[in-house]
């Protein structure tokens, strides 16, 4: 698998740069470089309530080579970081942006020391080896190389380092940065975690550009009723309501939608998958066979039929204080993930009407991130991407995806930014034994630099002259 990964972007990266770039960037010698900033950002325990100690290191990194830099902070431990390369004007500008947060560690789980970015059998490990470092370092390598190569830009070019994006109750990180600081980041076009590359038998082949996501919006349902002794059954008694709520509320199958980017996704994928897969996916965009198609979804791929509707989720129970006592209220929360075009309001409404019972209430839970409109396949950046992809990793297929989670993209897509997710590659193995957020978190060495090379790639064409 190394090998042919390193084979194929060393090919790849020679030619794409000569054809195209006035700089030529010798990738090989990089390298080092490349692996040094990576592994020094893993080894800061970035943690949240930490994310200072990043931008620090940045701050000297970009300053160092001329880059100057600007510090916004709510909180002086939780800095975010913001540098900006001037192009023509042309052009509006590109925001390239990464948190620098991880997820917290527990130390018995892991083979190696979490912040070590131990290097072991071909992998870097450590939190935020995936989730968000490789972004990170792909950014600040773009603007180093940027500012070495001289590439004349026709739109300003600007590196954003968050805090808080993992946890943000403070309201740190892009809250802060969009609601004090618009000025400073807003561009034409984002770039950031949210999307990936699968490797199947050593090879790259689906790279995904994340396009959307679906927006939480939350809710309780609180059944109330009259308390008393639990020996005397009482037809009120709001667990017995609350419990057929849930049930309705779990099993009611909300309608599909499918959008530009769902439907561009399955279509893709039949064109990936094996038969029996493929004739599902192909079912799914015929109104006339749909239905089996998402059954099979349902049961055997939960995170694509999540794709297809606003799921609804119970997660949380509550109610009773003892054995003999008959609560006077009963709670359950739902975490509902809407489709990005969902009218929420609305959807409470249809979904108090599935439960159908005046015992039981719903109770929207305020929403943390804003409602965010799908990005445009069609744009130049997209574009920009998928050639770059192509050129990057040859042979693979370009889909584009809608998260089923929620990310900072939310707050930018809804100022109006089209954003896009990228992610380095890995193989579904690894995905699985090694996620980000997982008990250990590792990224192949070999998936590092043609990753960086990408994020380069897109950038030059989007924003150079
Ligand atoms: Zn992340």
């Amino acid at each position: 698998m190394k090998r042919f990964a390193v084979l194929a972007f060393a090919v790849a990266g020679v030619c794409a740069l000569q054809a195209q770039r006035p700089a030529a960037v010798d990738w090989n010698k990089l390298r080092p470089e490349i692996l040094q900033h990576y592994r020094s950002l893993v080894q800061l325990d970035t943690t949240s309530g930490h994310e200072t100690r990043a931008v620090d290191y940045l701050k000297k990194v970009l300053e160092g080579e001329g880059i100057p830099t600007q510090t916004f902070a709510l909180n002086p431990a939780r800095a975010n970081l913001v540098a900006r390369l001037k192009g023509n004007g042309s052009k509006r500008p590109l925001l390239i942006l990464a948190h620098t947060d991880v997820v917290g560690v527990q130390r018995e789980k892991w083979p190696v020391d979490p912040f070590g970015a131990v290097m072991k059998d071909g992998y870097i490990w450590g939190r935020g080896s995936k989730d968000d470092k490789p972004v990170l370092v792909a950014n600040l390598m773009t603007m180093l190389l940027l500012k070495r190569s001289g590439v004349a830009l026709d739109r300003d070019v600007i590196f954003l380092a968050e805090s808080g994006e993992e946890a943000d109750t403070e309201g740190v990180g892009i809250n802060y940065m969009v609601r004090d600081h618009f000025a400073d980041i807003d561009a034409e076009f984002a770039m950031t975690e949210g999307g990936g590359a699968d490797i199947d038998n050593g090879r790259v082949t689906a790279v995904e550009i994340g396009t959307a996501e679906k927006i939480p919006a939350r809710a309780r349902l609180v059944a109330a009723g009259t308390a008393g002794h639990g020996s005397v059954p009482r037809l009120d008694n709001p667990l017995i309501h609350l419990g057929a709520a849930v049930e309705k509320a779990g099993r009611w199958e909300t309608p599909m939608r499918l959008n530009e980017t769902t439907r561009t996704y399955f279509e893709k994928m039949s064109g990936i998958s094996t038969p029996e897969r493929a004739a599902v996916y192909k079912a799914l965009l015929d109104p006339k066979t749909a239905a089996g198609a998402q059954k099979f979804l349902r049961e055997r791929l939960p995170a694509e039929y999540s794709m297809l509707r606003t799921s609804v989720v119970p997660t949380m129970l509550k109610a009773g204080v003892g054995a003999n006592v008959i609560p006077s209220e009963a709670e359950a929360t739902l975490d509902i993930r809407a489709l990005p075009d969902e009218n929420v309001q609305a959807f409470y409404a249809q979904l108090a009407k599935v439960i159908d019972d005046p015992a039981v209430r719903v109770e929207p839970i305020p929403q943390t991130r804003p409602a965010s409109p799908a990005s445009k396949l069609g744009t130049g950046m997209y574009q920009a991407m998928e050639r770059a992809a192509k050129t990057i990793y040859p042979g693979a297929t370009v889909i584009p995806s809608m998260s089923t989670g929620a990310s900072d993209m939310a707050q930018l897509r809804a100022k109006g930014i089209q954003s896009y997710g990228i992610g380095p590659a890995s193989t579904e193995a690894d995905e699985i034994n090694y996620p980000a957020h997982g008990d250990v978190e590792r990224l192949a060495e070999s998936s590092l630099y043609p990753f960086v090379q990408y994020v380069w790639t897109v950038v030059t064409e989007v924003a150079g002259h």
